[in-house]
């Protein structure tokens, strides 16, 4: 894991031997410990910010506290079930100011959990999604509400901007 450490994700994979044109898809999820019996569950992108339950022992697991390293699938099924705000963080590990911005981001996903939801693009992993939010220079900040583009903001800022702008009484600004 590089810089901040963001949460790896996890598909399914299709097998040896299966067609390559129109490769199995499982939907996102990420496998998360249960804070109480530590069993591995695999949470779903529309129970990322709700109280699911260990599918062992019940214990509630919690909304997820950090960034998502996402790919383009992934991304298209968070924003598609997401019911909160969704700050994009693109990104790139050549990028001074995106390894700078990276702490922030992070505490402001821990922060806002279950409120917010804080996904990381590599923009030279995932260069179909920066070109699909013409992301031309990054650090560059996407803010989702509802699937649609609030507001966006190219450069570093601080955390407080931020959280200001997933805030629902915020300016888009
Ligand atoms: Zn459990």
């Amino acid at each position: 894991m590089k810089g901040c450490g963001p949460v790896a994700f996890r598909r399914n994979f299709v097998s040896p031997g299966a067609p390559v044109v129109h490769p199995l898809y499982m939907a996102f999820s990420l496998i998360r410990a249960c804070p109480a019996c530590q069993s591995k569950n695999r949470v779903g992108a529309a129970h990322l910010t709700s109280s699911a339950r260990c599918g062992k022992c019940k214990a509630p697991i919690g909304p997820v506290r950090e960034p998502i390293d996402v790919d383009t699938p992934a991304f298209d099924d968070i924003v598609g079930a997401a019911k909160v705000p969704i700050l994009v963080d693109f990104w790139a590990a050549w990028c001074g100011p995106c390894r700078a911005a990276a702490p922030q981001v992070h505490a402001l996903a821990e922060e806002m959990a279950g409120r917010a939801i804080v996904l990381k693009v590599d923009t030279e992993a995932h260069p179909d999604l920066a070109n699909r939010f013409n992301v031309q220079a990054i650090p560059n900040f996407v803010v989702l509400k509802g699937g649609r583009i609030a507001s966006q903001h190219p450069g570093l800022a601080p955390r407080d901007q931020m959280r200001r702008w997933l805030e629902p009484t915020s300016a888009p600004h």
